[in-house]
């Protein structure tokens, strides 16, 4: 699979590690990128992490890697993944009105997220990642963690 893929599979993974460790306070995703195996995840949040912060991030989103926990895909009708998963599924800026099916990434007890990217089939298939940096955005309130895929 394609190094986009796994990054982009990482993307999910760190934004569970980040709630994780933050709070539900960081919850609510304002933005995702990737670039090869770079990626970047900006949540909204109130303050700069602390250094052991951010490794504990890591170390989270490292461990999840290795438990190679299967990643669920499930393609349903808007009103059932709202029914199901609530506003979580949903990021600061909502899906248009005229989308009525989604695709829903799931990883049980981590992160859900309705996405229709293509995605590894477990966790384990990202391989190993190291957060590069972060960045606090005290007047936009957003939290930016960049990530490398260690290849
Ligand atoms: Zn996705």
């Amino acid at each position: 699979m394609s190094v986009e893929t796994r990054a982009h599979t990482a993307l999910h993974v760190v934004k569970g590690a980040i709630v994780k460790v933050l709070g539900d306070e960081a919850k609510w995703s304002a933005g995702a990128s990737v670039d090869g195996s770079h990626g970047r995840i900006t949540v909204q949040f109130d303050r700069k992490p602390t250094d052991d912060e951010v490794r504990m991030i890591e170390r989270l989103a490292n461990e999840k890697i290795r438990e190679d926990q299967p990643i669920e895909i499930h393609m349903l009708s808007r009103v059932d993944a709202e029914a199901r998963w609530g506003a979580l599924i949903y990021d600061l800026f909502p899906l248009p009105e005229h989308i009525t099916e989604l695709q829903v990434f799931h990883l049980p007890g981590w992160n859900v997220n309705a996405c229709n990217k293509e995605h590894t089939s477990s966790t384990g298939d990202v391989g190993e990642l190291l957060i590069t940096k972060t960045r606090f955005r005290n007047k936009k309130q957003l939290l930016e963690v960049s990530f490398d895929l260690v290849e």
